[in-house]
Order: C-alpha cells, then structure tokens, then sequence
C-alpha cells in the first residue's frame, strides 16, 4: 500500500511513520509513506495556502489551489484515480468496518485541513471520502489521519506478527474483546478465572465468546446484532436483560 499525506506540518508525521508497527512494516516493504507540504504548490508571493471567507465572518479558509495541484501532482500519469480522504469533523464518523474497507486499496491520499475550513470546492471536486475520527474539534487533520492510518496498515496481511490479534480485536468480530489474564494466576486476592488454566480449549473460547458478548451487553449495546448470533446467545441475552429489569 502507498500512503500520502498532504499537511501543512509534514514533521509531525516522522516519529509516527518510523515507529513501532508502522516504522516495521514500512521497513518490510509492506506500507509506503509520503507526506507532501501542500504549501510548496501555492504559487503566489508568500506561497499562501488560506485566504478570508467570501460573506466575512471569523477564520481563515484553505484555498483550492494548492491541494488540487498537490493531489494531481502526486497522481499524475496513474490509471485508476485512488481514494482521496478529507479528515474533517463533519465526515462519516471512522470505524473499524471503514478501516478493513480502506485497507483493501493499493493507495490513499489523506488531506490534512487546517484552520477554520476548507474551500467547499475541494469536497466536491476533488475527493473521495470525508472521515471524522469523532464528534470534537481538533487543531488540525494530522492528529486524526494518523489514526486512521494506524488502525488500517495494522490490518494489512504480514504486519501485526500474530495474525489472530486482530482478527479477534474489539469491533472486528462486530463485539467487544473479551477480558485477558497473564501470569501470575493469582495476584494479590484476585485469581484468574480457573477456565483459562483449564487447557480446555473448546471451553476457553465458549467462556470468551460469552465474556465479549456481555462486555459488549454492558458497554456497548448498541453494537449488538441479535440476528448474528446463535440461539444460546440469544438465550444469555434475553436473561441478562431480565435481569437488568428486575
Ligand atoms: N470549522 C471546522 C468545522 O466546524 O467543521 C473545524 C476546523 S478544525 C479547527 C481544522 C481541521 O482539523 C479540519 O479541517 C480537519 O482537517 C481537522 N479536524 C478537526 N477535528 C477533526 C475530527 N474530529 N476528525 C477529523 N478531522 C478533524
């Protein structure tokens, strides 16, 4: 995958881009990172990249210009036009079934905004997708576009070391992940559940899928899909909302 950023602070991304799992798989070859400054395709005197909203008010709008000379610079001569992605708090609120979606193309080109908008001609021009990282304002684009990048190259193939990991993450198998223990069984008065040091295999991974379902049942009702699960499921679910109303 080949990944670019258009961004006023291009420095923000080093730490992130060379560290940890993202520093490992651009060393794999597995992921590409580019960041361009946007700022070095704005052709006027003092390469200005913002300019005063038309109709007054407060705050400075991104131009057009150099983000469209930016994004056609970097796709100049490709045959299929990639995914173009606005981080903007008023875009499609991110999520993991949006992260497995992005991790199947081959490019994607993040714009960074800045300042207090974006000349509307850019979200109906020029790019593919709007993404809001969540219902708050930040700063900046970068913040959120490295998360959106973070949470899509881990699932590219080859780049976490044990596969299953994310496969079995929160969200992914549309539920919460179910509690972990490690070593030692027991610290202080609290003791792991006597299952988990079962060996019991079928048992470990019907005591987690009935965890995850309930983590998700307390926290997070509202990604629950009855339909998805089997009768058994549903039995502890109807029981545990029983007791609820009691
Ligand atoms: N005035 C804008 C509005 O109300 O929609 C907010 C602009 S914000 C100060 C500047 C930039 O930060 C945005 O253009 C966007 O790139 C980025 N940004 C801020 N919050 C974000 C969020 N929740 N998700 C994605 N990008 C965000």
């Amino acid at each position: 995958m080949k990944i670019d950023v258009l961004t006023l602070f291009p420095e923000m991304f080093t730490g992130v881009f060379q560290s940890s799992i993202l520093g490992k798989a651009s060393d794999k070859g597995l992921v590409s990172f580019q960041t361009v400054n946007f700022r070095d395709y704005a052709h006027n005197k003092h390469n200005t990249v913002d300019d005063y909203p038309y109709g007054g008010g407060g705050g400075m709008v991104l131009k057009a210009e150099p983000v469209f000379l930016a994004v056609e610079a970097l796709t100049a001569g490709d045959g299929e036009a990639p995914r173009v992605i606005l981080m903007c708090p008023q875009g499609e609120t991110f999520n993991q079934a949006k992260a497995e979606e992005l991790a199947k193309q081959e490019r994607l080109i993040f714009i960074c905004g800045h300042y207090e908008g974006y000349d509307e001609r850019i979200r109906e021009h020029l790019v593919t997708d709007e993404l809001s990282i969540g219902d708050y304002v930040l700063t900046g684009g970068e913040i959120p576009a490295m998360a959106v990048i973070d949470s899509v190259v881990r699932l590219l193939p080859g780049v976490l070391g044990n596969e299953s990991s994310a496969q079995t993450d929160s969200f992914s198998t549309g539920l919460l992940e179910y509690p972990h223990y490690t070593r030692p069984a027991k610290f202080r008065d609290w003791e792991v559940p006597p299952v988990l040091l079962s060996g019991h295999h079928s048992q470990i991974e019907a005591w987690r899928r009935k965890q995850s379902l309930y983590r998700t049942f307390k926290r997070r009702p509202d990604l629950i899909r009855p339909e998805r699960l089997n009768d058994e499921e549903r039995q502890w679910l109807e029981e545990w909302q029983a007791n609820e109303q009691d």
